[in-house]
């Protein structure tokens, strides 16, 4: 389904986990990100794609290698691809391109296009470094902590900030690489919120939004989450878990990541 649509900016929703996948228009370019999950769901982000280019030159964006964000790339062959270079050293490629096929398989599912794990055409490897793209102006920074991979992307154009799997509405964080590198991307996203103004958020699963108030709670909501874990591990006291229900809902799916993130930020803060 279509979540979101201005003449600029179109966000498709996923029946899966409210995973998004956006276009952006400009000008010169288009610019599509993390195209997923389902067969009929790529199609049609491929179809409104054919149907808006007018000859211009489509880019993919990835913001960051997680299986259920890259599963859509070769159903847009003729895109030039950017990501991090820590995307593109990711020491463990073959276990993303084997969840993907895990999920394939599991389901029956039938693509049209191959599975792989992306090549990249465009490698971001700093904070705050820029792309000019036909006119489009896009800015980015190192977002590690979900995955060592992740990155924000501000398309300066639209005003639009692409944050991946961090500040959602819909999700506590998912901690997968590192709660430290974590903390420290809420706090570039605390600068990009007080320092650009995005006029919108856009985050890997849930809803984006346009209220700089919302964007600020989701942040605040981030590290609290992040505490809590810490506080729990560290005291062995029980994490205050109804107020995460109240929260985000979904307890049923998101019970194990939760008992996940405790167990990897003991192991973090053990130093093992
Ligand atoms: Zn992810």
């Amino acid at each position: 389904m279509i979540q979101y649509r201005t003449p600029d900016i179109t966000i498709f929703e996923s029946a899966l986990y409210r995973t998004t996948s956006t276009v952006i228009q400009t000008g010169g370019i288009i610019l599509i990100v993390d195209p997923n999950w389902l067969p009929a769901e790529v199609a049609r982000i491929r179809q409104f794609v054919v149907e808006k280019r007018a000859g211009r030159p489509l880019y993919l964006l990835f913001t960051h290698s997680d299986y259920d964000h890259i599963l859509g790339w070769q159903a847009f062959p003729e895109a030039r691809v950017i990501a991090s270079t820590a995307f593109v050293e990711n020491p463990e490629k073959g276990k993303c391109l084997e969840q993907a096929r895990q999920f394939d398989e599991e389901f029956y599912i039938r693509r049209d296009y191959p599975l792989g794990y992306p090549g990249v055409d465009i490698e971001i490897n700093e904070d705050e470094q820029i792309v000019e793209l036909e006119g489009a102006r896009l800015r980015f920074f190192l977002a590690p902590g979900h995955t060592a991979d992740g990155l924000f992307t501000l398309v300066e154009n639209t005003g639009t900030w692409i944050v991946g799997d961090y500040l959602s509405n819909i999700e506590f964080p998912f901690i997968n690489h590192s709660n430290f590198a974590y903390e420290q991307s809420m706090q570039k996203a605390l600068h990009v919120i007080r320092e650009y103004e995005p006029g919108l958020l856009i985050s890997g699963h849930g809803d984006a939004t346009a209220a700089k108030a919302e964007m600020l709670q989701r942040y605040n909501e981030s590290l609290e989450y992040l505490y809590q874990l810490r506080l729990a591990v560290q005291s062995g006291e029980p994490f205050p878990e109804e107020e995460l229900w109240k929260r985000y809902g979904n307890k049923r799916g998101l019970a194990l990541p939760h008992r996940e993130n405790m167990e990897f930020v003991r192991k973090e803060l053990k130093g093992l």
